[in-house]
């Protein structure tokens, strides 16, 4: 199975990946989470990417492409991948189907997770991850059972991302608007697009995109 996960950015997408990824088997493939490994790693790629990271600009399509295209091929991707913040732009998408024709594959469905921009806000500013196994949290939406604790592995270091602040939030949330949404039509047009209510809570938003993977 081949799932895009849609949304803008703080929608819920690698929570829900990763809950979705545990029931079905599919790897999650996040760009975002690459790019900031190779910024991390200073790699030729990080450095490239990180000025527009930190100003909530895209990277240009050239190289989240080429990400994306040597991930694909490896062997945990054999039985099915699931995106999550790829694609972001139509050229991203037409290269994409690309990738996919010559492997002789083909996209399932495609989730798009509406959520309204004050949301977004609220959940971008209050994320936060554990540094040691990357398990999600919010400050006030999902926090750890046992405060400073994390639930998954029991570390008590916790990462907040660098572009998570109120100014990059609304450059990012201008650059979904004007070059990600659409992807929403030219879904659509594919037959392939499915929305769900974003705003819902967590495990309510997992019940519905299951919903959506049932049907297919
Ligand atoms: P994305 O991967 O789309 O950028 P995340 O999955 O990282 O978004 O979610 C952003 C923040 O919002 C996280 O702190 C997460 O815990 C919280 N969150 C995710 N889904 C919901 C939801 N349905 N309701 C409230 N908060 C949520
Ligand atoms: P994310 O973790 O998905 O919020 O992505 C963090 C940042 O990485 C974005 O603001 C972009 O700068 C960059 N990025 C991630 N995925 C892509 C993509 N598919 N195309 C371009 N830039 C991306």
């Amino acid at each position: 199975m081949i799932i895009i996960l849609l949304g803008p950015p703080g929608a819920g997408k690698g929570t829900q990946a990763t809950r979705i990824m545990n029931n079905n088997g599919l790897v999650q493939l996040s760009t975002g989470d690459m790019l900031r490994a190779a910024v991390a790693a200073q790699t030729e790629v990080g450095k490239k990417a990180k000025d527009f990271m930190d100003s909530g600009k895209l990277v240009t399509d050239d190289i989240v492409i080429g990400i994306i295209a040597d991930r694909i091929e490896e062997d945990d991707c054999k039985s099915g991948f699931l995106l999550d913040g790829f694609p972001r732009t139509v050229a991203q998408a037409e290269a994409l189907d690309q990738l996919l024709i010559n492997k002789g594959l083909k996209l399932d469905a495609v989730v798009e997770m509406k959520v309204n921009d004050e949301s977004l806000v609220d959940r971008i500013t209050g994320r936060y991850t554990c540094a040691e196994c990357n398990q999600g949290y919010h400050d006030t939406n999902l926090k750890p059972q046992k405060a400073g604790v994390c639930d998954s592995c029991g570390s008590t270091n916790f990462n907040r991302r660098s572009d998570d602040n109120r100014e990059t939030v609304v450059s990012r949330l201008a650059t979904y608007h004007a070059q990600t949404a659409p992807l929403l039509p030219f879904y659509e047009a594919q037959g392939v697009l499915k929305t769900i209510d974003g705003m819902a809570d967590i495990d309510d938003v997992t019940v519905q995109i299951n919903d959506v993977l049932k049907q297919l």
